[in-house]
């Protein structure tokens, strides 16, 4: 099966529409969006107009698998690997010595 390794900003992936154009800073809309909230566009079932996310496979770390269909290849099996960069900030706790 093949992989595709994705990195985004964000964690949100799985019930959303995303963007139809290509070149969007940010693709990702919540499903109950016509339009994007970004640039105005239409939304589409597909990630980059090609795959669509089934399910979440797995998570660890920085990264999550998820099962998608890429319907460029008649709805061929894939797993896109998506890398959530770690965000900054998130040591707002001090250690106590
Ligand atoms: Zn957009």
């Amino acid at each position: 099966m093949r992989k595709l390794n994705i990195t985004l900003s964000t964690d949100k992936f799985l019930n959303m529409l995303y963007c139809s154009n290509p070149s969007c800073s940010n693709p990702f809309n919540p499903d109950d969006n016509k339009f994007c909230i970004k640039c105005g566009q239409t939304l589409t079932l597909l990630f980059r107009n090609r795959f669509r996310i089934i399910r979440l496979l797995g998570e660890g770390g920085f990264s999550r698998t998820y099962e998608a269909r890429d319907a460029d290849r008649i709805d061929e099996p894939c797993v896109i690997k998506q890398f959530v960069p770690q965000v900054q900030g998130t040591n707002v706790l001090e250690k106590a010595t």
